[in-house]
């Protein structure tokens, strides 16, 4: 079969697909890359276009018809006879050549699928070849269901794709603020450095905009919640000439308080950036210091490795975002790990390496189990993913779902609120 990828040939081995569900349950992986893919751009506004390369059931394990840019999801439709007689690049080069002259997008973003992979199509160079013909900026993606990887690694080549079709500035600007919760509070870090009088050239991946990350080039710097989670996009702005630093998830005063240092201090303007939070960073302190009084001694239990989101800021340190907010209202956490219980070492190991090996730890192999673990490590509440809230709810303990945080002091009153729920059903 396939001299270019050889995981392609393996395809007719049982045990190459036995392995592909055991690395699939190790990801944690719930869809194909493409779909992921998909997925990710649906929804985002902007003058792009998105062509599914492959059988037109592709389009049917995302909800294609759903979402700002439908209207803008092409497929190349191949049948049986055209993959099978290797007729698949004529059909492409149609397509986008259509989309170049008839529709003319600011760019046009081309996923492959299973069944060209198995076949070894090779489609980029359609892509590129059109692309340069016509103008129009073009990119290649080899995604299809047979590449596993991690959510992270998914978004992170998503995001890194992005960056890669912006123009480099002539005069750089501002800084950029990455992996941060979607949502109205994440603005008040861009209301906060203006303030100090720094100009936030944009925030990411969360701006549903596409023509913002062809602006991602533009900024001086760039201030990355976890790094680690996205790589590719890292070294490109680092490859681009930016400045990357990493900042913790803002969630809680203490961590709020630290990405709003560590921002000032890598910019030279800590004492503006004390400045423009000192009446918010006090604002909610006697909420903070009664609520705390409910919650000292209080076990939680919180769950990572759950969630099969899209969102890196969920997904950043392990998903321990919440974890300093919990400790700094007097609460003893106890981190349930989703996975199998022979990776245990792993996760210890994993836990250590974030500076966390104080940390107790049980691992639970899926939500069917969370009511149980839960009890016998002695929780009082549990933070997890939506899909355990039956579980947790019949095992008579409450639940903050891992999702419902909000970031920076915007987000302490309503994180409070969440939290002085789990005291009344104590009370
Ligand atoms: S055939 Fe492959 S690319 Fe298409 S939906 Fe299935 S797994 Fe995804």
């Amino acid at each position: 079969m396939s001299r270019l990828f050889p995981e392609v040939a393996d395809a007719r081995r049982e045990a190459f697909w036995r392995q592909q569900e055991r690395r699939r349950q190790t990801l944690g992986q719930p869809c194909c890359t493409q779909s992921n893919m998909s997925w990710s751009l649906i929804d985002m506004e902007g003058d792009f276009c998105v062509v599914i390369h492959g059988e037109s059931d592709c389009l049917n394990c995302f909800f294609h018809h759903n979402g700002r840019r439908a209207v803008d999801y092409y497929s190349t439709r191949l049948s049986e006879t055209q993959l099978v007689s290797g007729h698949t690049l004529e059909p492409l080069r149609h397509l986008l050549q259509l989309l170049a002259t008839e529709r003319r997008p600011a760019a046009v973003i081309v996923l492959g699928t299973c069944p060209v992979e198995v076949i070894s199509d090779p489609f980029e160079p359609v892509v590129h070849e059109v692309s340069a013909a016509t103008g129009v900026p073009m990119v290649a993606l080899r995604t299809h269901g047979l590449t596993l990887m991690r959510l992270v690694e998914c978004q992170d080549w998503l995001y890194a794709t992005l960056a890669g079709l912006g123009e480099p500035p002539e005069q750089r600007h501002g800084v950029n603020l990455i992996g941060l919760p979607p949502g109205a509070a994440s603005e008040e870090a861009r209301q906060v450095l203006e303030a100090a009088g720094v100009t936030v050239n944009g925030l990411y991946p969360n701006q549903t905009r596409f023509d913002a990350w062809q602006r991602i080039h533009h900024a001086t710097h760039s201030f990355v919640v976890d790094s680690s989670t996205v790589p590719r996009l890292t070294e490109a702005l680092r490859s681009g000439g930016q400045q990357v630093h990493d900042v913790p998830v803002p969630i809680g005063l203490y961590q709020t308080g630290r990405y709003y240092g560590l921002v000032g201090d890598r910019l030279g303007c800590t004492e503006a950036v004390q400045a423009a939070t000192a009446a918010v960073a006090r604002a909610h302190d006697d909420a903070w210091l009664a609520l705390k009084a409910r919650l000292t001694g209080r076990v939680v239990a919180l769950c990572i490795r759950m969630l099969k989101t899209h969102r890196t800021d969920l997904l950043a340190y392990e998903g321990l975002g919440p974890l300093e907010l919990l400790r700094g209202l007097g609460m003893e956490v106890v981190v349930l790990v989703q996975g199998p219980p022979e990776a245990r070492e792993t996760f210890r190991a994993r836990l250590e390496a974030l500076g966390h090996a104080d940390l107790r730890m049980e691992v639970f192999r899926g939500p069917w189990e969370l009511g149980v673990v839960a009890t016998d490590v002695g929780a009082d509440a549990v933070v997890c993913s939506d899909v355990a809230r039956k579980v947790v709810e019949e095992a008579g303990l409450p639940m903050i779902s891992s999702s419902a945080w909000r970031p920076f002091y915007a987000g302490i009153p309503h994180n409070l609120e969440l939290l002085a729920g789990l005291a009344d059903t104590w009370a």
